[in-house]
This record gives structure tokens, C-alpha cells and sequence, in this order.
């Protein structure tokens, strides 16, 4: 940090010129030593959907020592003003007629060099759009254009006098003595932190008097996550120190960590973490969007109780995640954890990349920029040395693979920590026995035997709602959705039919629109369905049901989760969601009602989908003392792959799944991107894709190295009123991809065609 010598106590924020001291990145690089008589210009990083930069002159009236690159200016755009990022200074344009930059947001650059190195490499990996690389890195706050300082104050750090006194220099003044140890051991102190320790101004101006300590402006700290008590850690087991041990602090490696869940990779995660917060760096722990609930948050702050923790999700307010992303940014945060776009975030002394469930499809961005924050942790870790651990129950194939081809270092834990076991798992075929929406009597029986103990049932259902579609029993007539080409969600308690792909609603009919029969049928089951069969037949006992319409925020899921927490007997119902992140000890007994629908979707990740879910939510049994048993309902239940992944866990299937990809020669065995387009026009779109494909191939004809599939339609072929296809392109080598793309995207910004939508997707995840 670069000490200003404020003087404690004055406003923060009347000292613009020193904000974002604690930054620290000023004077470094890119500042022109020389200006002479040469021009100033700036290449700015605009939110625009152009591959490319743009170039202005400085705004009017600044000195160009005033510009360093990693600021945000206001630029004018084609009658608008945007926030850009300034990327570099350059002398010489190829345009003419430059107009000048509106004003200058930044004092101090936010983007340091390795983090603007760290998006160009996305932009270009992706085919991206380089400002809306900026865009998708920056919160919503300083997106808009919001000045950093908002969330600055004053930060108070030992001069280089102060810095060489021992600990016990000032035993006569004890106050004194206690702050000056405290910023010995921890660095610099904000205002915030110092007051929260119980010091006061008055020991913190003696100090400034002696001239040990001084004070600038930094960034605020987010406000610390409140955890019940802090919590010692327990002594690792030996699979769990060998693992550890494994994992060098000092270097770029990447490690795959397979391990069932329940354990332990997240008592690894923490004490991967101490190492590196004590070697003085930050740490970045990635989890899913389902995953960052505040049971996690509350572990993480109950293990590093005096450390600085930012997390970064959807769940801030903007303030919120501004302040705790500058925080990231100024290095003042130990620990960042964070969904998707947190592995965009700048993190100066970043020395460890972890991300817990790798596998989960919520690390792909699916629209705007469409990249991996998975893939991209490794590329972060390598541009900062430092280890990059991915863990995970259920690896994806992607990891899997590069873990046993010897890419990554394959960790593994193959026993649960503490004294749970693993659950026994049994199916149960659900063809031709009397089903009661959609359970087996036995099942019907386990629930409520497992109750009777006094213990926990999870219900696992994988669709929300009442019934998946309404038919008319007279003359067949389907409730569809008028925009997608999908059937209508019955939602029976709010009395809707709900498109769940682009959230079309209309009113529950009571009669068939087409004949007028009051005979209508709920086909299918839901989580709703099961809700109100298992509520009348276990009436004694709690159902909790969680989906996406009981739970509007994370808070909500806590709360409602909150009784299973207490131990008591009760029902917990519901999708996906339950999957993840939760710890139940008291879960004995979990359900799946059907573990069918994946197996024979046209996508070829649904198998590797649907027993990932599956292992995942099984793992939910048993976490405890108790011992836990699985029921899996299935029409197939002779299905291989269901029997494999069933009978020798997700290992072998996986291992297996692998291997027929590799006949089909599909990912991971090479490398597959997605150009996609969507039209009201269907034929506008496969046009588009014609000629998109025809670009491509004139650069590299189809190859047994390359090869071209479509314009096929999107597995939903028709969403929010528009058709979708798209031309599938896979290779051997990821390289063979980029100059394709590259080139599809130079031809396919100049496509005159306004209502059409069109992008790449590198590494495509879902072919719907
Ligand atoms: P995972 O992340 O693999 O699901 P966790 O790290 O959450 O596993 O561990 C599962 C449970 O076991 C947690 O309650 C955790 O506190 C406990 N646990 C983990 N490691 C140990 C250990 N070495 N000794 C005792 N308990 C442990
Ligand atoms: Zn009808
Ligand atoms: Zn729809």
C-alpha cells in the first residue's frame, strides 16, 4: 500500500486523489514517462457487441499523466454514453476525426496488467466481445458507472519506522502496544476493522504522532458474514493430509479432487486456503449458483474469523457487491467466494484457485459472453502460479479425462470423513405396481417407517410444479405454449399454466378449449403433485417442500431448511436444489421417484447430467451417525448405464460414459464449438447458418480432424416466440477452432440483418 499520510480522522472521500492508494497498481505500467509532443490516445474496451477497440482522445481539459490503463472513462458511442475501460495508450490511429473521452471515472486503474491480460486471453478464447468481457467482470454498480470512491475509507498501516519496532516495543503504553502488534501481524487496518477490535482514535493518533503508523484511503470491507462461533478445525484424516500434502502452494498445478461426498473436500478446501492466506496471498473459491448458501458462507467465516471474506453473488445488493468486488480488486480480501463471473474479478496477490462442484453446469455461461468459469480458473492460476484445485463427487467428463490422461493430478477421497457411511442404494421397478402419484407402495412405506424412527426423509422429484402438461381426456387437446415449442407447467395452487423456457403464463382451465369437456388430466408428476399426496398421507410430520418457487431468495431456502437443521422428523421434497451444498444429518432415507428422464434425451451429456444428479442426491443419505438408504425408482431398471452408475458408483460410470464418447468421438475426446442463431424467421436463421458454415469450410474444409454438422435445430427447437438452430463444429485440437471462429465472427458482424440473433459458443455445454 502507498502511504499518503492523511491524517486520521478526516472525511474519506476528500481526498480523491489518494483513493484507491490501497490499489496500489498506479505508477507501475503503462503511465507515459515520455508524452513529448507525441499524440495521446486511448484504446478503450467498449460494452458494445464489436470485436474490437476503440480509440479516443483524452477528455478535455485532463492531463495525460492523469491516464493509466485499468481506468474507467465515459466515451461517447453512436449518440450514447458508455463506460469503457481504457486498455492501452497508443500515439498513432488508423481512424481519423477522433472524438474525445467524456470524463475520467477512475483515479486509480481497477483492472491491474495480469487481470486485463486474464480477459483479452477470455475475449479472444471465446470469440468475445472484448468490452463485454469488461462488462460481464465489472458489478452492476460500477458497470453504470458509479465512482469507486463511494466505497472508499481510511485505512490505517505501519510506517517503514513502525514496521521495524518488535511487538513488544511500546509495553508502557498497552493500548498502543495491542495496535501495533495487531498491524505487525495483519497489515493495514481499515477504520471499520480497528473500531470492530476496540480501538479507538485516540490510540491510533499517538501512534501516527511517533510516526510508526499512517493512514490513506482504501477500499470499505464488506461487512464481515456473521457465523454463529468460530470453529476449530478437526485433525484431518490421513486420506485427507495426503491430499493436502499433494497440493504445492508455490506453483501452477491443476489437481482434480474425486471425492464422495461427505468426504471432506471442503475441510480440504479450508486448509488450502489457511496455507496460502498464510503465505500472504488471497484465495478464490468458486461454487455453483446453487451451492453459495449461507450454511457455506457461515462455515467458511466460522474457520477464518478475523479475516477479510468477500462474496459475490446475485444475492447483493449492488452496494454489496461493489464494495466487496473492489475489495477482491485491492487485494484486500483474503478469501473471495463467488459465483460464475467471480473468477473475472482482478485478484493482485491471488495464490490458490479452488472450485468446489466442477462439474455443475452453472460455471457456463449461457448467453452474452458464454464462458467457463471452471475452464477459465485454470487459465487463472496458471498466469499466477498458483494451484488450481477442482473438486468434486461427480467430476465432469472434461476433468475426468485430463485427469486420467495425466493432464491434471488426479486426488482422490474415497471414504466418508467422520463416522458416516455410504448409503446402500436399491432400485425399486416402478412397471406394473399400483403407483399412488407416482410412488410404489413400498416406497410409500419406507417414508413412513423412516419417520416413525424420528428421522428425515428427501424426496428428490426433477420437476417443479404440479404436472408437467394438461390434457383433455375427450379429444386430446395439450396445453402448449404459445411462443416455445414446450407443453404448459400446471401449477395448481396459484391456479397457472406456465411455460417454464420463457415464463409464459395463462389461467388454470377447468374446461378443454377445443371441446369444451370438463375432463382434464394432470399428466405427470411434480414437485407440487407430491407435496399435497405425502402432506395428507404423512399429515403428522412436516413437508418441506424447496423448488424454485418456494425459495425466491437464499435466505428463503436457509430459513425453510431451518427445521430439518433441528433434527426433527420431517419430509423434505424437492428438486435439484436439495442436491447440493446441504448438510442434513438426519437424512436416512432419500427417494428418487424417477431416474429415467436423462437416460434417453437427444442431448449427449444427459446421461452424464442425470448420474451426476443422481450420485449427488443420494450422497444426501446418511451424512450423520445414522446410516443411509437410497430408493431409485425406474421403469428400466435392467438399463445398463443405470446398474453401472447404481451398483459401482459414479466412478466407474463415468469411466465408462468416457469411453463412449470416445467411439462417438464426441467431447472430451475433441474439442466442439456451437455457432448458434435464433429468428422469428426459421428460414432467416438456417440461411444464416449456411452461409456461417460455408465461411468456415472455405478456410478448412471438413477433415477427419474437423468436422461440420448442420444447420440442425436447437432441442428446443422454437423458444420465446423464436426458431433456433445451429452448425456444430468439432476437432481434434481446440487451436483448429480459433482461426474458424475467428474468422465466422469477422463475416458474421457485418451480416446485414437486424432480426436476427446469432453467437458463438466455444466449448458448448447444451445443445438446447
Ligand atoms: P464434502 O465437502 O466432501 O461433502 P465435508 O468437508 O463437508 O465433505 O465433510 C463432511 C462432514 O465431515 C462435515 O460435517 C465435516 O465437518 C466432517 N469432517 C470432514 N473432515 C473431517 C475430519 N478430518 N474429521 C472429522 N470430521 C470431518
Ligand atoms: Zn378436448
Ligand atoms: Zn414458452
Amino acid at each position: 500500500m502507498l502511504s499518503l499520510g492523511i491524517r486520521w480522522g478526516r472525511e474519506a472521500g476528500t481526498e480523491r486523489n489518494c483513493y484507491h492508494a490501497a490499489f496500489g497498481l498506479a505508477v507501475r505500467e503503462g503511465q507515459l514517462a515520455d508524452q513529448g509532443a507525441k499524440a495521446v490516445i486511448l484504446r478503450m474496451a467498449v460494452p458494445v457487441p464489436l470485436r474490437r477497440l476503440f480509440d479516443y482522445l483524452p477528455p478535455e481539459g485532463l492531463a495525460p499523466s492523469d491516464l493509466i490503463p485499468g481506468q474507467r472513462l465515459w466515451v461517447p458511442f453512436a449518440n450514447r454514453k458508455l463506460v469503457a475501460v481504457l486498455v492501452d495508450i497508443v500515439s498513432d490511429s488508423p481512424l481519423e476525426q477522433l472524438k474525445p473521452a467524456v470524463e475520467l471515472i477512475d483515479r486509480q486503474p481497477l483492472f491491474d496488467g495480469p487481470s486485463r491480460d486474464f480477459l483479452h486471453w477470455a475475449a479472444d478464447y471465446y470469440q468475445a466481445p472484448v468490452g463485454e468481457i469488461y462488462a460481464a467482470a465489472l458489478p452492476v454498480a460500477l458497470r453504470k458507472g458509479k465512482p469507486a470512491d463511494h466505497w472508499a475509507e481510511q485505512w490505517l498501516q505501519l510506517t517503514v519506522e513502525g514496521k521495524g519496532l518488535p511487538e513488544s516495543a511500546l509495553a508502557r503504553a498497552p493500548r498502543q502496544q495491542a495496535l501495533l502488534q495487531l498491524l505487525l501481524r495483519r497489515g493495514a487496518q481499515s477504520r471499520t476493522q480497528l473500531k470492530a477490535q476496540g480501538h479507538t482514535t485516540a490510540t491510533i493518533r499517538a501512534l501516527e504522532e511517533r510516526g510508526l503508523a499512517e493512514c490513506s484511503i482504501g477500499p470499505t470491507v464488506p461487512p464481515p458474514i456473521s457465523s454463529a462461533e468460530s470453529s476449530p478445525a478437526p485433525e484431518l484424516n490421513p486420506e485427507q493430509q495426503q491430499v493436502l500434502e499433494a497440493i504445492p502452494t508455490d506453483r501452477f498445478t491443476v489437481s482434480l479432487l474425486e471425492g464422495t461426498t461427505g468426504s471432506g473436500k471442503t475441510e480440504v478446501y479450508l486448509r488450502l486456503m489457511e496455507r496460502v492466506l498464510a503465505e500472504g496471498r488471497q484465495a478464490l473459491l468458486l461454487v455453483p449458483e446453487i451451492g453459495l448458501t449461507p450454511q457455506t458462507l457461515r462455515r467458511i467465516a466460522a474457520r477464518f474469523p478475523d479475516r477479510s471474506i468477500a462474496a459475490l453473488h446475485s444475492g447483493l445488493a449492488e452496494g454489496e457487491r461493489a464494495q466487496a468486488w473492489l475489495s477482491a480488486a485491492a487485494g484486500q480480501a483474503d478469501i473471495v467466494i463467488g459465483t460464475r463471473s467471480a473468477v473475472l474479478t482482478p485478484l493482485p496477490r491471488l495464490g490458490a484457485v479452488i472450485v468446489d462442484e466442477e462439474h455443475d453446469g452453472s460455471f457456463k455461461q449461457q448467453d452474452g459472453v458464454r464462458y467457463s468459469a471452471r475452464d477459465l480458473a485454470v487459465v487463472l492460476g496458471r498466469n499466477a502460479g498458483a494451484p488450481v484445485l477442482l473438486g468434486s463427487a461427480t467430476p465432469s467428463l472434461e476433468s475426468l479425462h485430463n485427469a486420467l490422461t495425466g493432464r491434471y493430478q488426479h486426488l482422490r477421497l474415497r471414504n466418508r470423513a467422520g463416522n458416516a457411511r455410504p448409503p446402500q442404494i436399491h432400485i425399486v421397478p416402478t412397471l406394473g405396481q399400483p403407483l399412488e402419484e407416482g410412488f410404489t407402495p413400498q416406497v410409500l412405506r419406507h417414508i413412513g417407517d423412516t419417520l416413525s424412527r424420528g428421522e428425515q426423509v428427501l424426496v428428490f422429484i426433477n420437476r417443479r410444479g404440479f404436472a408437467p402438461a394438461l390434457a383433455c381426456d375427450d379429444c386430446g387437446w395439450l396445453a402448449d405454449c404459445p411462443h416455445c415449442s414446450s407443453k404448459l407447467t400446471m401449477h395448481r395452487r396459484i391456479r397457472q399454466l406456465r411455460c417454464h423456457h420463457c415464463d409464459y403464463r395463462r389461467a388454470l382451465v377447468d374446461s378443454c378449449p377445443q371441446c369444451h369437456s370438463r375432463s382434464l388430466s394432470a399428466l405427470g408428476g411434480g414437485t407440487e403433485r407430491s407435496e399435497e399426496l405425502l402432506g395428507q398421507r404423512f399429515a403428522d410430520y412436516p413437508v418441506i417442500r424447496v423448488d424454485r418457487d418456494t425459495t425466491a431468495s437464499k435466505q428463503a431456502l436457509d430459513r425453510l431448511l431451518a427445521p430439518a437443521r433441528e433434527g426433527e422428523p420431517c419430509l423434505l421434497l424437492g428438486t435439484q436444489m436439495l442436491a447440493k451444498g446441504h448438510h442434513l444429518p438426519r437424512v436416512t432415507l432419500v427417494v428418487i421417484q424417477d431416474a429415467d428422464g436423462g437416460l434417453f434425451s437427444a442431448d449427449f451429456r444427459a446421461p452424464e447430467r442425470t448420474g451426476q444428479l443422481l450420485e449427488q442426491v443420494a450422497g444426501r443419505a446418511g451424512r450423520g451417525d445414522l446410516p443411509g438408504r437410497v430408493l431409485v425408482q425406474s421403469r428400466y431398471p435392467q438399463h445398463p448405464l443405470l446398474q453401472l452408475l447404481l451398483e459401482k458408483g459414479y466412478g466407474a460410470f463415468a469411466r465408462q460414459l468416457l469411453r463412449d464418447r470416445a467411439v462417438a468421438q464426441l467431447p472430451p475426446h475433441r474439442a466442439m464449438a456451437l455457432v448458434r442463431a435464433e429468428c422469428e424467421e426459421p428460414r432467416w436463421a438456417e440461411e444464416f447458418l449456411e452461409a456461417a458454415r460455408a465461411q468456415m469450410q472455405a478456410l478448412a474444409p471438413p477433415s477427419p480432424q474437423l468436422s461440420y454438422l448442420g444447420p440442425v435445430p436447437a432441442l428446443l427447437e422454437r423458444k420465446s416466440g423464436r426458431f433456433r438452430f445451429y452448425v456444430q463444429v468439432t476437432a481434434e485440437r481446440r487451436g483448429q477452432l480459433q482461426p474458424l471462429l475467428a474468422r465466422l465472427c469477422q463475416w458474421a458482424e457485418g451480416y446485414k440483418n437486424r432480426r436476427l440473433r446469432w453467437a458463438v459458443d466455444m466449448d458448448a455445454q447444451e445443445l438446447s
